[in-house]
């Protein structure tokens, strides 16, 4: 799975990306202070790593949050992009970023209701405890966008939602109440510039870190979360912001609630997991067979679309295979 990359180090293995600690080329020392950040093209549904991958996924992604990134440049305090000038082998798909503490909040806002938002609202009126209208439906736009948090789940379980008192109880109240105001701008922000290009952003994931630097700390020093005053040092947004894998995008034009929305995601890539075609039962614990090769090539093309659509670019970054 994870390659070697002369010069750096392998430190962590998510779903889909690749952390490398960069060494110091005279002593062999680890820099504590950045990380080679690799998007490869692995693909996770159903909380399943499929094995098959989907060519340039990795790079669309990186190249996406990187012009995400810009746009963002008045809404956040500081995002973690550092370099693009990367290693050959993972030109196009990874980034150096700054080392950053990440905030233990997956930090999720809606716009719209659907999935597990509108489950809730359906049982409780609620979502994430804020009570809505009556008579709201799947994909039906919410008054504003709401902030939903979930815990940050170990590899192979579920996060849970996490009600915002959960959050204060976690990082602190003014940290939480920052949390909350920067995924919301960065959603609304985000539908702005989304819409002149006809997506709408359902709802997204964003993650945030601090710099252990600004905060005075040394490696392996502890934070006190509820201890930092945000108004002193950058909330910096890291990971990825506003891409396929981060978000619900909806084609704006057939856009109608009450039923499921036509997506840019993985969708195509779902329906084919869940259809009989598949053989695949997906309570089974069995692993999710590989895709046949009109699927991943639908799929890729599904991403390379979300990217030239918001961009207006074409997408000419294709990098070397990464599974
Ligand atoms: P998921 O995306 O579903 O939450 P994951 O942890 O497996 O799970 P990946 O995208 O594969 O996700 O891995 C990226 C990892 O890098 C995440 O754990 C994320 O918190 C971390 N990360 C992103 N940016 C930074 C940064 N600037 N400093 C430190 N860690 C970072
Ligand atoms: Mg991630």
């Amino acid at each position: 799975m994870a390659m070697q990359i002369p010069g750096h180090e392998l430190i962590y293995s998510g779903k889909v990306r690749e952390l490398y600690a960069p060494l110091d080329p005279a002593t062999g020392a680890r820099d504590e202070g950045r990380l080679l950040l690799v998007a490869s093209d692995r693909v996770s549904a159903y909380d399943h790593i499929l094995s098959t991958p989907v060519p340039d996924k990795g790079a669309v992604l990186t190249q996406l949050s990187l012009w995400w990134f810009d746009q963002l440049a008045d809404v956040v305090d500081a995002h973690h992009v550092v370099s693009t000038d990367v290693p050959a082998e993972v030109a196009g798909r990874a980034v150096y970023v700054r080392r950053l503490r990440m905030l233990p909040v997956e930090c999720v806002a809606r716009a719209f209701l659907t999935g597990g938002g509108l489950a809730e609202y359906r049982a409780d009126g609620t979502v994430s405890g804020v009570g809505l209208p009556p008579g709201l439906v799947d994909g039906s736009r919410l008054p504003g966008p709401v902030f939903t948090p979930s815990t940050k789940a170990p590899v192979g379980e579920h996060d849970q939602p996490l009600p915002f008192a959960g959050v204060e109880d976690l990082v602190g109240t003014r940290l939480a109440a920052r949390l909350r105001d920067l995924t919301v701008s960065i959603l609304e922000r985000g539908n702005e510039i989304a819409a002149d290009r006809g997506i709408l952003i359902a709802d997204t994931k964003v993650e945030f870190g601090l710099d252990p630097a600004q905060l005075g700390l040394g490696t392996g020093d502890e934070i006190d979360w509820a201890a930092v005053d945000p108004d002193a040092v950058d909330v910096v947004l890291a990971d990825e912001v506003l891409t396929p894998d981060s978000s619900r995008f909806w084609r704006a034009d057939a856009w109608q609630p009450g039923r499921p929305q036509v997506s840019y995601d993985k969708q195509v890539l779902r329906d084919w997991l869940t259809s009989p075609a598949s053989g695949w039962d997906r309570a089974s614990d069995a692993p999710p067979p590989p895709l046949p090769d009109e699927v991943v090539e639908l799929t890729r093309a599904r991403y390379v679309e979300a990217y030239e659509a918001l961009t207006g670019r074409p997408f000419t970054t294709p990098a070397p295979p990464l599974h």
